[in-house]
This record gives structure tokens, sequence and C-alpha cells, in this order.
């Protein structure tokens, strides 16, 4: 095998699974205990070496401090965003994280950030591989839900950087399932893919054109899955050992892993069998024996299989489609080899879904097939494109802070779209550009992706520049974004860096192994660029007390304003980067009623007929404002 052999890898939320093209046929690559699945586990164990997969399950029992799972539901997220998992999975994150920082996990003494921590199983991954081949791997193509975001999608990106992989290609889950299938040999069509795994749900429905994907529609829950249906049968056990043996086990973590582990062999069993045994011994030589008839589970189960069901009439919403009009169902998830998930599903579509494959591996095989495309290999596949969606809507924010849309939500990818709009303030000569994501109306509503300023804009009168806004989203789902006024030619763009991403240095950093440092670069970085916003609105303040509008303000107003300043200069040479952010915030809040005097002066100048020369205000604020709507097209 060549070193430039490509493997497809699904690192998933419970499960992770390298594969590869076995001549025409994607195949599994086990792992040195034999198995295809490499639960996405991560401990340190008695020796502080990092373990991963089944070798780490048993330390989430151990020493829970010392091991971590579900870690995908943290990449490319903030803190603020991750309540609900906290208060669901037992997450322990390091003590001093901030709004805007990269989380960090800890994991006995130290503390590793999401990407780091999908780097150990990716690692794993790309060892078993490099053992089944006898040679090294460098290249793969990663699956990502399809409602993954920009952050989460480049998390997932310099997840494969820190663990020595090229990731030629992020591609969404339910494509790889279709490619799994070959279904692109079909040309034409309408496919839903329905993938119900450990903790997720996710439906998407694809549209095949001449043998091309493109994915019209997601939806989904993020917390359903095989884990709550274990929980169902484990607090059924507990009630049982509780009533009839008097024994309370709840908080022995031993017994309960015992019983946790005893339900799910169980539960798997009962997808094949007419019933099945629990079996399960208890502290003080006590046993549980219980048997589980097929059709109480199914009874059972059935709330939790039917909160699938609206996602998937709103993604057919979404798609404009009624369930007569898909000609394809793909299953996919260890979960949907339970038959009464499958009756539902067929019940839903009105079709008999494909099930030939292992709906826990499809993902995998599918992501083997697209590294293949990749690389030029196969003949038949060389053809294919993939395409993809946009799961939420991309726009800017502007004046009122309200989201203005410019990407719309289920837009195929690769996109590209522009929209026009001008300026709010007079001789504004710094044009923020605020990038959101998200369906809201709000611009503090919405995610927050990045933000740029388009700076030497010549002053003009409000309304004059013409500010060309340009996204441009490529086929991993990463975006640019570029600002041009087409005026004076003046123009500023972005690659989107996601708000909790990493940087390129810390990337780079990490693929060294010093993360330490990482982190302090990070910082270090945030505390100069806030610096630098300090000295910005310092210097548009000392403009403002020239203009008229100063002498406007009352004494106690204008006392206020420099108190705040004199506060602002306090600190904003110190390395405290939250007392400099807090300084800019509270200062930029205190001279707004100034800025709207200096606008409505601005635009009674302009009233009376002086030239904007005149005014005083040939430089407009520095500090960016938001664009406006523009009349023009
Ligand atoms: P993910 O995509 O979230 O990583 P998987 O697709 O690997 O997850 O699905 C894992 C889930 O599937 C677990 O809850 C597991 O218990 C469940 N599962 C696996 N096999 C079966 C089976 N035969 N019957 C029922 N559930 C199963
Ligand atoms: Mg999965």
């Amino acid at each position: 095998m060549t070193s430039d052999f490509i493997v497809g890898i699904d690192l998933g939320t419970t499960n992770s699974l390298v594969a590869y093209m076995q001549g025409e046929i994607p195949a599994v690559i086990p792992g040195e205990d034999g198995l295809n699945l490499v639960p996405s586990v991560v401990a340190l164990d008695e020796k502080n070496q990092v373990v991963v997969g089944n070798a780490a399950r048993k330390y989430l029992i151990e020493t829970p401090e010392r091991s971590v799972y579900s870690v995908k539901r943290l990449m490319g997220r903030g803190i603020e965003d991750i309540t609900e998992e906290l208060k669901l999975f037992p997450f322990h994150l390091a003590d001093d994280i901030q709004a805007g920082e990269v989380l960090r996990i800890k994991i006995g003494e130290r503390t590793y950030t999401p990407p780091e921590i999908s780097a150990l199983i990716l690692r794993q991954l790309k060892r078993n591989a490099e053992r089944f081949f006898g040679g090294p791997v460098a290249k793969a193509v990663i699956t990502v839900p399809a409602y993954f975001n920009d952050a989460q999608r480049q998390a997932t990106k310099d997840a494969g950087r820190i663990a020595g992989l090229d990731v030629l290609r992020l591609v969404n889950e339910p494509t790889a399932a279709s490619l799994a299938y070959g279904l692109d040999k079909k040309k034409n069509g309408i496919v839903a893919v329905y993938d119900l795994g450990g903790g997720t749900f996710d439906i998407s429905i694809l549209k095949l054109h001449d043998g091309i994907f493109e994915v019209i529609a997601t939806n989904g829950d993020t917390h359903l899955g095989g884990d709550d249906i274990d929980n169902l049968l484990i607090t059924i056990a507990l009630d049982d050992i509780r009533g009839d043996l008097g024994l309370d086990v709840r908080r022995n973590g031993e017994t309960v892993a015992r019983i946790r582990k005893a339900v799910i062999e169980a539960k798997i069993a009962l997808s094949s069998q007419a019933s099945a045994t629990l079996d399960v011994e208890l502290p003080g030589g006590k046993r549980y024996q219980r048997e589980v008839p097929q059709q109480a589970f199914e009874q059972l189960i059935q709330p939790v299989i039917d909160r699938t069901v609206g996602p998937c009439k709103q993604a057919l919403k979404d798609a404009n489609l009624k369930p007569a009009q898909i000609d394809e169902v793909v299953l996919v998830g260890g979960s949907t080899r339970i038959p009464k998930v499958r009756q539902l599903v067929q019940n839903l579509f009105g079709r008999v879904p494909h099930t030939d494959l292992n709906p826990d591996e499809v993902v995998a095989l599918g992501a083997a097939v697209q590294a293949t495309i990749l690389g030029g290999g196969s003949e038949v596949t060389k053809e294919m494109l993939l395409l993809d969606v946009t799961p939420l809507s991309l726009g800017i924010e502007v004046a009122g802070g309200v989201t203005d849309k410019i990407i719309l939500r289920n837009s195929t990818i690769p996109a590209s779209a522009t929209q026009y709009y001008t300026t709010q303030v007079e001789g504004q000569t710094n044009v923020a550009i605020h990038v959101l994501q998200g369906e809201r109306e709000l611009a503090r509503d919405c995610r927050s992706l990045a933000r740029f300023d388009l700076k030497g804009v010549p002053p003009m009168p409000a309304g004059m520049p013409r500010i060309e806004v340009k996204f441009l989203i490529d086929a991993n789902g990463i975006m640019q974004v570029s600002a041009r006024e087409q005026r004076s030619g003046k123009e500023a763009q972005i690659e989107v860096q996601p708000s909790y991403g990493l940087t390129d240095e810390q990337v780079e950093s990490m693929l060294l192994e010093s993360f330490d440092y990482a982190e302090e670069d990070f910082r270090q970085r945030q505390v100069i660029e806030a610096r630098r916003e300090a000295d910005t609105i310092l210097a548009a303040l000392v403009k403002g007390k020239k203009n008229d509008a100063w002498r406007q303000l009352t004494s106690a107003e204008r006392r206020k304003v420099e108190t705040l300043e004199k506060a602002l200069v306090a600190v904003k040479d110190g390395d405290d980067y939250h007392a400099i952010r807090t300084g800019i915030d509270t200062l930029n809040q205190g001279t707004m009623r100034l800025a709207e005097l200096m606008m409505d002066s601005a635009v009674t100048t302009a009233l009376k007929g002086k030239a904007m020369d005149d005014t005083g205000l040939e430089e407009g604020p520095q500090a960016g404002h938001p664009v406006a709507k523009a009349d023009f097209e």
C-alpha cells in the first residue's frame, strides 16, 4: 500500500470508524482488538498514558474525572452554547473559561481543547489503518453532521491536522451514506437519510440529479438516540431492584454501569430475538434477573422513537415534498437496527428502507468512496460531484442590530451571493461587517461568526457609499466574506475564523504538542487585538469631543463618558483581556448618545447645504458602524 492512500473516517459522537476501498468495494478497517467500532472515548490510564476506544471505556466508570466521551458535542462551540450539554453530560471543563474562548476539558491534571480530544480518536484510527496497511496513512476524508456550522467544521478540520492527517474534504454524513449505497447510479430521485445513533437523531433529504447529490433539507434532535432507550431500561431495572430486592443502587456507580452494560446487551438482542433476559450481579451477593419480551420493549420505547416523526415532517416541509415523493430511504446509526424503528420509517415515507449495509458502518464506507473520488482512483466514481447545503442562513448585521440574510438556509454549497449596502453615518470611513449565522431577526439572537472592518472609505454623506458584500462558501462549508466600496475601490476580506475556532498558529503549536503555550498565544493575541480596539475607540472619542455634539451633552453625561474613558485608559495596556473588553464595551455604550448627536448635527449641516468638508466631520467616527440597507440594487 502506498503512503498516498486516502482513508474515509466517520468521527461519531458515540463510535468512530475508519474505512478504505478494497478494489471497488468499501470496507471497514478493524482495530487491534478485531472490532470495527472505536468508541469515541478518551481516558488517561494509571500510568498517565492516553487510551482511546474500547480500552478507555472502563475508565468512564472507574475514574470519570480522567475520561471523556461525546466530545463531538463540544466541537467548535463556546461556553455559552453548551449549557444544555453540561446539564446532560459529565464534562469536566477547566474553571477559567470565559465567553469567546476555546473550551478546555480537564482530563486528570491536563486540559485539552475539543479538537485535541477528537485528534486523539483520529490518531487511534490512523494507527489502526497504518497497522492494517503496514505503511503510513496521511490523507483522509472525514464526515460531519449536515447541520454542523462553520465553527464545528473548522474544529473538525483542526482535529485532523492535529492528528497529522491532511483532511482533503469534509463530507456530510447523509451524503456519505447515500454514496455507500451507490444511489448515484440511479441518476434521479429523492433520498431520505434517517440517522438514529447513540445520542443524536438527524434526518436529511437529498435530491439526486444526473447522479449528483444535493442535500435539500436537514433536521433532527441533538438529544435523542440509543442512550434514551438505555436510560428507560435502566430506570425500570433500578425501580425493580429497589421494589423487589429492597436495594437502592442508584448512587453505586459501578453497579449502575453493570446494569447499563446488561441493558444494552438486552436491547441489542431484542433487535433480532423475541425476548431477552436482564441479568445483573448486585452488591451483597444479590442478583437481578428479568425477562424482557420484545413486545413490552417496543411499547416502552415507542415514545422515544415517536420523537423522530416531527423533525422528519419538518424536513419534508422545508424541502417542499410529500412522503410519496421520496424514492429511496437510507437507514444510518446503530439504533435503526431496532425493527420497530424500521417499521416507523417505512410507514412515514411509504418505502422499504435500505438496510443491506451495517447502519453503524455505512457513513465510514461512504467516506471511503468519497476518498477514492478525490484521489481520482476509480473510474466509476470519478464523475460524481457532491453537493451539500448550508444548514442555517448566513448574513450580516445592519443598522439597528438587525440581521440581513445573504445566503438562505438549505442553500446548495459551494455557494456565493452578493448584496449591496451603504453607510448610516456622515463621513463614515470605517464600516463594520459583522457576519452572522441563524434564522432570527435580531443580530444578538444569531450566532456571531466573525467581525471585520472595511477601512479607509473616503468620507461621503451617509447613504452615498456603495458597499458590495460577497459571501463565498467552498465545498467544505468554509466561508470567505469580502466587502468592497465600489466608488473608491477599497476592500477588505476574511476567511471566517469561527468564534470558537483555533487559530492556525494554535493548530501548529499543537502539532508540536506544546498545548500549554498555544493557549497562552491565543490569550496574548486576544489581548493585543483588544488593545488595538481600545486605541481606536479612544481616538474616536478625542475627535468626538471637538465636535459641537459634545457640548450638547449634559455635564453629567460628559462626566460619565470621561470616567469611562479614564477607566479604559487605565486598563488598556495591561494583560487583563476581560478588563479591556469590558472597558471597550461600557465606553461604547456610554458614548452612544454622543454618536447620535454627532449624526444629527451632520444631517442638519448637510440640510443647510454646507459642503461635507466644512462640517468638521470629514472623518466620521473611527469605530466602525454597521452598514445600512441600501436602496440601490
Ligand atoms: P453515533 O453515530 O452516535 O456515533 P452509532 O451509529 O454507532 O452512533 O450508534 C450507536 C447506538 O446504536 C448505541 O446507542 C447502540 O447501543 C445502538 N445499537 C447498536 N447496535 C444496536 C442493535 N443491534 N439494536 C439496537 N441498538 C443498537
Ligand atoms: Mg453516526
